[in-house]
């Protein structure tokens, strides 16, 4: 099988200047792809500020024989989306793969959280996403193509203690990556996201010590690569992807227990019914789970 290659394409990735973003940005310039290294360079809380590990990734890059620019501009400002897309396009004269990876850590129990906490970890990985899609989204409809890799979390999709306002976050990324799916498929925008889990100054006090050597942001990496890739046709979905391991989550919905005109010690009663999971039904629009419901009432 052919190699799978980004020649002539132009990728942004944010928060490339280290872990994650930093693998994803080398593994797409080793294939050929053109690379804005977006960073702000702060601390893993999202304070302070430095060009530093981005340059570094671009240096590695050029070295490498690729092509790459740095950004240092705040994926969680609009100023700070459209001088990301613009870098592309002035650097490079093209747009054809966001990476939405830039994120920050302010982890408190619910009760102890503050607003500003909630406010910033919302503001980097779920807003940041949507405004660095949204800048690009113009670019990528009206040349017929695109890729966008959201970074979700299992934080997200299974709950985490202590990190309310980032599995909010990382799940509100889950319903932006499927309503964009179905917003850029006419348009050939494949918009899909990652739950990895890898060891990096963001999860290195959190994961056992003997993850360090399996669970590496490389590990990652080949699956962003792939669904920035134009032979990829899915659109809309969730992958989980860590140590080698590879698989699709999804949403799923029960088979239900139906009863017209219930009263609340029906649902006590048939509680057990509400619950079951088997058979269970995925729908991948909001019509087939609306179909669903209405199948159920004949
Ligand atoms: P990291 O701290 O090494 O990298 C995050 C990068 O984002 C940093 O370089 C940081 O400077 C940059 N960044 C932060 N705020 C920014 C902003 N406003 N604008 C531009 N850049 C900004 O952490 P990582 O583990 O590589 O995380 C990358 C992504 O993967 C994050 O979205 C994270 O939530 C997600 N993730 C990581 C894991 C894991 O196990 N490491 C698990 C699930 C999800």
């Amino acid at each position: 099988m052919s190699e799978l290659r980004f020649d002539g394409k132009v990728a942004i990735v944010t928060g490339a200047g280290q872990g994650l973003g930093r693998s994803h940005a080398l593994a797409l310039a080793e294939r050929g792809a053109k690379v804005v290294v977006n960073d702000l360079g702060g601390a893993v809380d999202g304070t302070g500020a430095s060009t530093g590990p981005a340059a570094d990734v671009v240096e590695l890059i050029k070295k490498n024989g690729g092509e790459a620019v740095v950004n240092a501009d705040n994926v969680a400002t609009p100023e700070g989306a459209k001088a990301i897309v613009q870098s592309a396009l002035d650097a490079f004269g093209r747009l054809d793969v966001v990476v939405n990876n830039a994120g920050i850590l302010r982890d408190k129990s619910f009760g102890k959280m503050t607003v500003e906490e909630w406010d910033a970890v919302i503001a980097v990985h779920l807003r940041g996403s949507f405004l660095v899609s949204h800048a690009a989204f113009p670019h990528l409809k009206e040349q017929g193509y695109g890729r966008i890799i959201n970074t979700s979390s299992p934080s997200g999709l299974f709950g985490s203690f202590g990190q309310a306002n980032y599995s909010a976050a990382k799940m509100g990324l889950v319903g932006l990556t499927k309503t964009l799916g179905l917003e850029g498929a006419r348009a050939n925008i494949k918009v899909n996201a990652i739950a990895p889990v890898a060891w990096t100054r963001m999860t290195e006090s959190l994961l056992p010590a003997e993850f360090e050597a399996r669970f590496t942001p490389e590990s990652v990496s080949p699956l962003v690569v792939y669904l920035a890739h134009e032979s990829c046709e899915t659109s809309g979905e969730v992958f989980s992807v860590a140590a080698g391991r590879v698989a699709r989550v999804f949403v799923a919905e029960g088979p239900g227990w139906k009863q017209e005109n219930h009263t609340v010690e029906d649902i006590r009663d048939n509680w057990e019914a509400i619950m079951t999971e088997q058979p269970y039904l995925t729908p991948t629009t909001l019509g087939q789970q609306s179909g669903a419901s209405m199948k159920a009432m004949l």
